[in-house]
């Protein structure tokens, strides 16, 4: 398989390393997390920039039944790729594509009446039913369906299930907080998934799941789990916020490491502006280093002056502006050769920063941080076979 072929030999400007073996061994931590449950492998967004279809390979080989994705066309390139799986895909406009994704038996989220009425109009056209999950917003305000509208939702469903058109295989929502512990959305939203299931219930669906957990609720909040969980950015062994934990907290290694080799290493004099604008200024002789990636590749912008790299042994910072496509690092008169690695952030036990770090240095997320390392940056998969 040329997805998970060998670590190539040849140097590269920069790689992000894919550790397939901690994303298999994150799914099993999850799985036993929510014991009674399946798990749904949300691989949208290329995995969240680690690679969709070995991720999802390695995710099924470690138990995963279902994959998620937000766009038809994410779900639509899982099928592409061979995977037979259960997919879930949630965003939608009009137009679809509905009948392709009804012939790839994909199950598809509905959040409201236009959705629905355009993908039964597809099963006609395609004379065979189509798998829809009802999707209500039990707080979060954006996607699903509203409280108010969902008498009128379910009993559509209903009437295009008897139709033979759909089956209504699923019932989900998703929380706006549970990365915050003790928000009071939470249980408020707990209440409500309850009450519209229960209502559902009553008319007559027959869902095959029920799931409403992301990967904060995953990890902390067992009462949420019903027959699936989705959890997305824990099975990269990242966590959803330090205030639930580091991944180590749960037993989660990080899936991505991103390096490059040093481009240029050279001695200044003191007083030498360094990078656009001259942000930073070097306080006395020195050496620097040029790291070959930039905005164009990823790396936030907004690290400049702040981004944590591993150089040599040493945590440096980056030394004024990130470029579109380099950056530099003051070396504070340390010489590694040119073509040493830069780690910007790992799983953080060989001394490297992790993408936590990244996201403090930035103000953002750790999520903003793996998903947008951009296409220029070759995904190179290690331990793609289970071993034994
Ligand atoms: C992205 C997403 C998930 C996964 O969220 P994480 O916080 O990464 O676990 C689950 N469900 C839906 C609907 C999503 O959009």
């Amino acid at each position: 398989m040329s997805e998970t072929a060998a670590v190539p030999t040849a140097p590269l400007r920069a790689r992000a390393e894919i550790d397939l073996a901690a994303l298999r061994a994150n799914v099993r931590a999850l799985r036993a997390r929510a014991k009674g449950a399946a798990l749904m492998a949300v691989v949208k967004s290329d995995a969240y920039g680690h690679g969709a279809v070995p991720c999802a390979r390695a995710a099924v080989e470690a138990g995963a039944t279902w994959l998620g994705t937000a766009t038809p066309e994410e779900a639509l390139a899982l099928r592409a790729a061979g995977l037979d799986t259960r997919v879930l895909c949630w965003l939608w406009v009009p137009g679809g594509p509905w009948r392709e994704a009804i012939e790839a038996d994909i199950d598809v989220a509905l959040s409201g009446m236009w959705a629905l009425r355009e993908v039964t109009e597809a099963a006609r056209q395609a004379g065979r039913p189509a798998r829809v999950q009802l999707k209500a917003d039990t707080g979060l305000g954006r996607n699903g369906c509203q409280p108010a509208d969902w008498p009128e939702l379910v009993a559509e469903a209903l009437r295009a299930e008897r139709e033979g058109l759909v089956r209504v295989t699923g019932l989900w929502s998703h929380f706006a907080c549970a990365d915050e512990p003790g928000h009071p959305s939470i249980a408020a939203q707990l209440t409500r998934f309850r009450e519209m299931v229960a209502y559902a219930e009553e008319q007559g669906v027959r869902p095959e799941v029920r799931h409403l957990a992301n990967s904060p609720a995953t990890l902390t909040l067992p009462e949420t789990h019903f027959d699936l969980v989705r959890p997305g950015i824990a099975m990269y062994g990242v966590s959803p916020s330090p205030e639930i934990g580091t991944p180590a907290d749960f037993g989660l290694r990080p899936v991505m490491t991103l390096s490059a080799s040093l481009a240029l290493v050279k001695h200044v004099p003191g007083g030498h502006g360094v990078s656009y604008g001259h942000h930073y200024v070097t306080p006395g002789e020195t050496t620097l280093g040029l790291v070959p990636v930039g905005y164009a590749d990823g790396i936030p912008r907004h690290a400049s002056g702040t981004g944590p790299v591993l150089v040599d042994g040493k945590w440096r910072t980056v030394a004024g502006r990130v470029a579109m496509d380099q950056f530099v690092v003051d070396l504070g008169g340390d010489e590694p050769p040119v073509g040493a690695e830069a780690v910007l952030f790992g799983p953080g036990d060989r001394g490297e920063p992790t993408a936590e770090d990244w996201a403090q240095a930035c103000g953002t997320i750790a999520y903003e941080i793996v998903t947008r390392i951009g296409t220029r940056v070759p995904r190179v998969y290690v331990n793609g076979e289970e071993e034994g």
